[in-house]
């Protein structure tokens, strides 16, 4: 060693496990041509490095710069070292390997090296459906436990052929310890069947189950983490067949096409669109319809949105590749029960819903819908945060003990955390139907096996009759901690940005348990960790017939139409008022002056019904929000005038709604669109809320607002309020990294209840 030589130790946290970091630093060194060793830690990765010191320099920063397409490198420590005088660079055995935890990545897409090798007649995996690398393919998926070896993946069933062996050995090679590596001799295989389970003959069940597609026929296929139902986009009738089957009457489908030039043929995608639909993610992203377009209007019925992907599995190329515009791939579940996952159930669940199945022998063993996202108010915006993402951590910016939070009722969610980091897990579902609460119960413990964590707190919601609070209550010998939904919603936006309250939290939402037993939903809120306090709310009104209301939005315009009229909206010639029959009519107005099931709401989605409801969109909902979300699609573009409002100041400022609800009704009354009604509806409430921000904020000298709830996933809401607060010189904080609907809240319940079990 010459005089200008060093040695150094770097360390390497983040995912840097399972993803080719080690075989990256290997060549890395070899092209620098330094010496040292890499290893596999409990902590991260490990790099004794020494040569001349330019050259180390040199290496150093192109680590820091550089790093393979599934590494998440958190931060790199670098000290010096004695000398070991290492005559090559080798890749040596993990060490300190006491505690088993690592990062694993979540399953991505296909990368470029391996789709081309799946379409190239020479290459010896040429249309294999399970190509893979250690930058591409599944993960989070097949992991039964950890480490993350084969052995403890779905993959354990096939044993490596001679090829498949060499290249897992090969440093140099792209699937150098790549876990599923496989090839057609010694990997998992696709089949055909039809739904009475009779193997279909064939030599290519990828190309027949797509002539099967062609002729109009629902499929049911299983991909990378669970089943879809696919069925032509194009074909109106097999699309209407598909809904009638999955009794699903409205909720749009989402389609799966095979590029961007033919999604621009029926959808507009934007710069930023187009990033997040080719990002390695793959997830489900929501663009504007192109009108006319040659989908079928079943796909997405009243709605101006489709959700699209690309292909992220070989299998799905070589499906798209026979020719579709367009495949709607949908969940493969039976409307609300979780996606089926096992061959076996998704014959027993899927057989009168699908007419064949394209299945295959490589297991899942951990179901992961599709993510969806919105790019919306700037920014990438999650819908449902699941597939390609689980489970990267949110870093906090303190570690906190170690929680197990059991998320809300409706799009569940469960938090676990460990140390600085949180992991929220995939989309569980609508804890309604004993299915998704064995699927619950069954992500918890896969969750704490492979994360390795022994929860000390569990937390849940306040209601006392959700699923996940119960179970948090069966719990023995764990302290349980109950958080406000709302509270919840703040805090894990606050998480999200490292932030340290106390806060202004909005809170605009659907449900949320009260402390006093109420509806809460359209909440300001003066937010910590520890704790929160009530100082601005929508008025309470009546929910008649509890959450019956939220299925039939009429009730809430009723509920508003009384409030604000009293009994004369009884005479209004208002269309779709007539349509609901008058003893309907009279038994609401009746419980509700008796009080009898008529919950008190504060709730900013149930106002957004009313006024759907009042605007005659819709009576009835089949799926929550729904009416919402038709009035904001409705929305004109501009508006020259709001509605009045107006806010009582007593312990707390409460927002009356009877000048906007006189307004509404006002403007059906003199002929005013739909389209204007709902926009000025928008401004208004951007407007209100704005203003009563920034009195609260004036009094506590408060200057930072952070956005959560459902509500929010409205983007002109969204939009709107971000800009009005900003101008009000309020710092805003919105969700970029989990969702804003109850998604994202097992991540603030985790951290209210370390916080409060701490204090
Ligand atoms: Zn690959
Ligand atoms: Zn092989
Ligand atoms: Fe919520």
């Amino acid at each position: 060693m010459t005089d200008n030589c060093v040695a150094k130790r770097l360390n390497v946290n983040g995912i840097v496990q399972g993803v080719g970091f080690r075989p990256f630093v290997f060549q890395l060194a070899a092209r620098y041509g330094l010496n040292g060793e890499v290893a596999n830690t409990s902590a991260g990765v490990s790099i004794h490095i020494e040569g001349p010191a330019p050259r180390v320099t040199a290496f150093e920063a192109e680590l820091a710069a550089k790093s393979p397409p599934l590494a998440q490198v958190v931060n790199i420590s670098a000290c010096s070292e004695p000398f070991k005088h290492c005559t090559e660079f080798a890749i040596v055995k993990s060490k300190g390997a006491s505690e088993k935890f690592t990062l694993i990545s979540p399953d991505v897409s296909i990368c470029d090296d391996c789709l081309a090798e799946l379409f190239d007649p020479r290459n010896r995996r040429h249309r294999y459906p399970f190509i893979n690398c250690t930058n591409c393919g599944p993960r989070y998926t097949i992991i039964d436990d950890i480490p993350y070896d084969r052995p403890k993946t779905s993959m354990r069933h096939f044993t490596m052929c001679g090829p498949c062996q060499q290249e897992y050995d090969d440093p140099n090679n792209r699937r150098f310890h790549a876990q599923p590596n496989a090839c057609a001799d010694c990997g998992p295989h696709v089949k055909l069947y039809d739904n009475q389970r009779n193997g279909l003959p064939g030599k290519d069940p990828i190309t027949e189950a797509a002539k099967l597609l062609r002729q109009g026929h629902i499929l049911a296929i299983k991909g990378l983490g669970g089943y879809h139902l696919a069925v032509d986009a194009e074909n109106s009738r097999a699309v209407q067949r598909l809904r009638r089957r999955k009794l699903r009457e409205e909720k749009p489908f989402a389609v799966m096409s095979g590029d961007l030039e033919t999604i621009r043929s029926y959808a507009r995608v934007q710069l930023a669109e187009e990033k997040l639909l080719t990002s390695i993610q793959r997830p489900i992203v929501l663009l504007k319809k192109k009108i006319p377009n040659c989908l079928a209007a079943e796909v997405a019925p009243r709605n101006r949105y489709f959700g699209v992907m690309l292909p992220y599995t070989p299998l799905h190329y070589l499906l798209i590749d026979c020719g579709f515009v367009a495949l709607v791939m949908t969940s493969g579940n039976r409307s609300e029960e979780p996606i089926a996952i096992d061959n076996e159930d998704a014959f027993d669940r899927l057989a009168d819903i699908a007419d064949y199945f394209l299945i295959h022998n490589r297991d899942i063993y951990l179901r992961s819908d599709d993510s969806i996202v919105r790019h919306s108010a700037g920014a990438a915006r999650f819908i449902r945060r699941s597939r390609g993402v689980v489970p990267v951590p949110i870093f906090l910016k303190k570690p906190l003990p170690s929680v197990l939070a059991c998320g809300a009722e409706l799009k569940n969610t469960v938090c676990l955390t460990r140390q600085d980091k949180a992991f929220v897990s995939q989309h569980i579902g609508d804890l309604e139907n004993l299915a998704t609460y064995d699927f619950f119960k069954l992500t918890i413990g896969h969750l704490k096996r492979i994360l390795d964590i022994h929860p000390e707190i569990i937390a849940c919601d306040m209601h006392p009759d959700y699923l996940s609070t119960r179970y948090a209550r069966k719990q023995q010998h764990i302290p349980v901690i109950q958080v406000q939904h709302h509270h919840a919603h703040i805090v894990s936006c606050m998480a999200e940005h490292g932030l340290s309250g106390p806060v202004l939290g909005l809170s605009c939402d659907g449900t949320g348990y009260g402390p006093d037993g109420a509806i809460w939903g359209g909440e300001i809120l003066i937010v910590d960790e520890h704790e929160f306090e009530r100082a601005g709310h929508l008025a309470y009104v009546p929910m008649p017939g509890g959450s019956a209301a939220i299925k039939e939005p009429w009730r809430m315009a009723v509920s508003y139409l009384q409030d604000a009229f009293g009994d004369e909206f009884h005479e209004f010639d208002l269309p779709w008022l007539r349509e609901i029959e008058d003893q309907k009519i009279r038994i609401v107005c009746e419980i509700m002056s008796k009080r009898i099931n008529c919950p008190s709401t504060s709730s900013l989605g149930r106002l957004f019904d009313a006024v759907a409801a009042i605007c005659g969109i819709r009576s009835r909902v089949n799926f929550e929000g729904q009416a919402a979300m038709e009035l904001e699609m409705l929305a004109a573009d501009q508006t020259d005038r709001i509605y009045d409002y107006q806010w009582e100041e007593k312990t707390t400022y409460r927002i009356l709604a009877q000048p906007i609800i006189r307004g509404v009704v006002n403007d059906i009354r003199t002929g005013i669109p739909t389209a204007d009604i709902s926009a000025r509806f928008h401004r208004t409430l951007i407007n209100l809320f704005a203003d009563l921000c920034t009195v609260i904020g004036k009094q506590r000298h408060l200057d930072r607002v952070v956005l959560s709830g459902g509500v929010f996933q409205n983007s002109i809401l969204l939009d709107g309020l971000i800009q009005a607060l900003t101008e009000k010189n309020f710092e805003v904080y919105s969700h970029r990294k989990i969702p804003t609907n109850d998604g994202g809240i097992s991540l603030g319940q985790a951290v209210v209840a370390a916080a409060s079990f701490r204090a």
